[in-house]
């Protein structure tokens, strides 16, 4: 049954819940979508920085693109390092395309951003409100919900989309498994405000080897700092005295993805559905075009090639992160030198620029064909 009749839960207000939501409602859906949080995540928490040229391309028919063109900073140059050597750097603007490859915005204001946009429409997310169980057949699904004031509630949508993140409820009452692998090494993250406006036009990572320190711009006065050194900290070069961290935190970097998406009419989305390393800047980018491609199909009544269809994209973006991390984290000093002495020359070889740069603006999955010449 196409068209906007059918009743859709989407569990999860994320980035990935809020896509899907404005996608189903610009296409005339009347979607509820519910969070246990109270609201989005907080502006100095925010995992996500880039936004890549492929989810500008997606948040192009309903015009969040045009808000984050405004705000957003250009990331003009990616830099690898080691100790004083520049071992290259890659202009993205290379990438030709209507939307430049790389743009860094905190995924608080890109949630935000959604939400605003959203709320056109006369959509909310209901904030602290939490799916509990799913029971029943995944074909006509059951949900009981937790609402703020502590009562239960029992829907039955005809759809259930779950955008609940890694440790997703709706996953596990799906009965997937989320197999794949954890790396044994931690990272460690922290935020630095300085008194006076960064460069926030370029992305660099140090290679310290063993290990390795990564630099993001945040906003036009913080930069982000990741590392595989627990001592990090010590080692970083500021920009200029007088920084300030705002956010220290540390995390596993597991490599996941459930075999299939969507089981009956529960389907999967985001991190719910897969999982990686922030090399590469893709996971809330992957989210967003899982909810961009769900909402299309659903629209089609097609939604049964969901999985079919997401599951190689998803193949693709963990094989590339996990190169990419597997590159900057090497521990062995014979395969660390070659490799500081042959990228510099692996990125002159067009080719294998041009197909480092695709993987940044997030053109190496197939194109949304709902969108005239998407690439
Ligand atoms: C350090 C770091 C840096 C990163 N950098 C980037 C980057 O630059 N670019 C990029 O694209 N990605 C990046 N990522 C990944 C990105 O942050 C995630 O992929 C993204 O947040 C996934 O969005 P999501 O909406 O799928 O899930 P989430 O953001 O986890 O949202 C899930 C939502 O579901 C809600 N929820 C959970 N359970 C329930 C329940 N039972 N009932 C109701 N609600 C529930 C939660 O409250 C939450 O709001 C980074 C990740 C890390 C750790």
């Amino acid at each position: 049954m196409p068209g906007g009749h059918r009743d859709i839960l989407i569990v999860g207000a994320g980035a990935t819940g809020l896509a899907a939501a404005l996608e189903l409602v610009r296409r005339g859906h009347r979607p509820r979508i519910i969070d246990s949080d109270a609201g989005p995540v907080p502006l100095v928490e925010s995992r996500a920085l880039g936004i890549n040229a492929r989810t500008m391309t997606l948040l192009s028919p309903s015009r969040v693109s045009d808000v984050i063109q405004q705000v957003a900073f250009r990331v003009d140059r990616l830099r690898a390092r080691s100790g004083e050597r520049i071992l290259f750097e890659i202009d993205p603007g290379r990438v030709t395309g209507k939307f430049h490859a790389m743009q860094i915005l905190a995924q608080g204001h890109t949630e935000r951003l959604l939400i605003s946009k959203l709320s056109d429409y006369e959509v909310e997310p209901e904030w602290q409100t939490v799916l509990e169980r799913v029971e029943g057949s995944m074909e006509k699904p059951i949900v009981v919900l937790r609402r703020p004031d502590g009562t239960a509630e029992e829907a039955a949508p005809d759809i259930l989309i779950g955008a609940d993140g890694a440790h997703s409820a709706v996953r596990k009452a799906a009965g997937l498994g989320f197999p794949g692998q954890a790396l044994e090494a931690s990272f460690y993250l922290a935020d630095y405000q300085y008194p006076q406006p960064v460069d926030p036009h370029y992305v660099e990572i140090e290679l310290v080897d063993p290990g390795m320190i990564g630099r993001l711009p945040v906003s036009s006065d913080t930069v982000r700092y990741l590392s595989t050194l627990p001592d990090f900290e010590k080692r970083i070069r500021h920009p200029m005295p007088g920084g300030q961290a705002v956010w220290v935190s540390n995390f596993r970097i597991h490599f996941r993805h459930v075999e299939k998406m969507s089981v009956g009419n529960v389907f999967l989305a985001g991190d719910a559905a897969h999982i990686h390393s922030p090399a590469g800047a893709r996971g809330m980018n992957l989210g967003i075009e899982d909810a961009c491609w769900l909402a299309y199909l659903i629209s089609e009544g097609r939604e049964q090639e969901y999985s079919a269809r997401r599951i190689p994209a998803v193949k693709t973006v963990l094989k590339q992160t996990y190169g990419l991390t597997s590159m900057v984290t090497m521990r062995n000093p014979v395969a660390t030198k070659l490799r500081n002495m042959l990228a510099p020359l692996a990125v002159r070889i067009p080719f294998v620029a041009n197909r480092l740069l695709r993987g940044v603006a997030g053109y190496d999955t197939p194109p949304p064909p709902w969108i005239d010449g998407a690439q």
